[in-house]
């Protein structure tokens, strides 16, 4: 089984973002960017697979700008066995859609065979939620999402996912796409031996325009805006003091 692994470059999740000055999205520049942290999960369990010998090989895809191929490498050294970027210039980054994704994505699968895409649930950026869908719905591929355990069996991959209340199984018969929850696995650290191994592994580039891929934007960011700034709390005495203040406030009838 050969696993092609969607790795997103965002914004660390540790640091703080920003808005921009004139609203029109976050300030990238000078910040700590790396893995979205669904993908490196769903990375983890292609190379797991590959360890169990149920996969054959794992290539990470990227589709971004030129700073995706540090993702693209650190990729390699926690396992990918090969590296591909799409690149788009710098200035479309940002406007990438899930659909160029999926279109990217179905682009690499025609041109060479693979039995299964593992992507991360969700970018922690956009919080689309949409890629997984629109290429298993592009490619007619079954889909398996929010995936918190994975066996292979034979030409099927047996899923459980997380649902609202409950856990669900499922088999779905490859070629598929699943996308990785959090607690699918926990995910490697690139150890240094790795990441001097990683340097010498293939990394493709195309660019989107080789591929065919029009990445003119569908959807037009209106404002993105910070969350409203929470009140300070106070203190109060005793109950009757918080039963009065919560009437005064209209939280409870009088
Ligand atoms: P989204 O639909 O944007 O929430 O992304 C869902 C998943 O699709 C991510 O977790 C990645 O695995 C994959 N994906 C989305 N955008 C990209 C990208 N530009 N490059 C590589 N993978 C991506």
């Amino acid at each position: 089984m050969r696993v092609l692994v969607g790795v997103k470059r965002v914004v660390d999740y540790a640091v703080k973002v920003r808005v921009k000055p004139d609203k029109t999205g976050v300030i990238t520049e000078g910040v700590q960017h790396s893995i979205n942290p669904f993908d490196e999960i769903a990375l983890e369990e292609a190379v797991k697979l590959k360890e169990k010998k149920a996969a054959t090989e794992v290539v990470a895809f990227s589709m971004g700008g030129p700073k995706c191929q540090e993702v693209l490498r650190t990729a390699l050294a926690k396992g990918a066995d090969k590296a591909i970027h799409i690149e788009v210039p710098d200035a479309d980054a940002s406007k990438l859609e899930p659909l160029h994704v999926a279109r990217a994505l179905k682009k690499i699968i025609e041109n060479d065979k693979f039995d299964a895409v593992f992507l991360g649930k969700q970018a922690i950026d956009d919080d689309a939620n949409q890629t997984g869908s629109l290429i298993a719905g592009i490619l007619d591929w079954p889909q398996a999402l929010y995936a918190s355990k994975v066996e292979p069996d034979g030409k099927y991959l047996k899923v459980t996912r997380e649902i609202d209340g409950g856990l669900d199984t499922i088999k779905v018969s490859l070629p598929a796409v699943l996308s990785a929850d959090l607690r699918l696995n926990e995910p490697r650290y690139a150890t240094l031996p790795n990441i001097m191994k990683a340097k010498k592994k293939p990394l493709e580039k195309k660019s989107a325009k080789d591929l065919g891929i029009d990445v003119t934007p569908q959807t037009k960011v209106l404002e993105v805006s910070e969350p409203p700034v929470r009140q300070a709390g106070g203190f109060v005495d005793d109950v009757s003091a918080l039963i009065t203040k919560l009437k005064e406030k209209g939280f409870i009838k009088a």
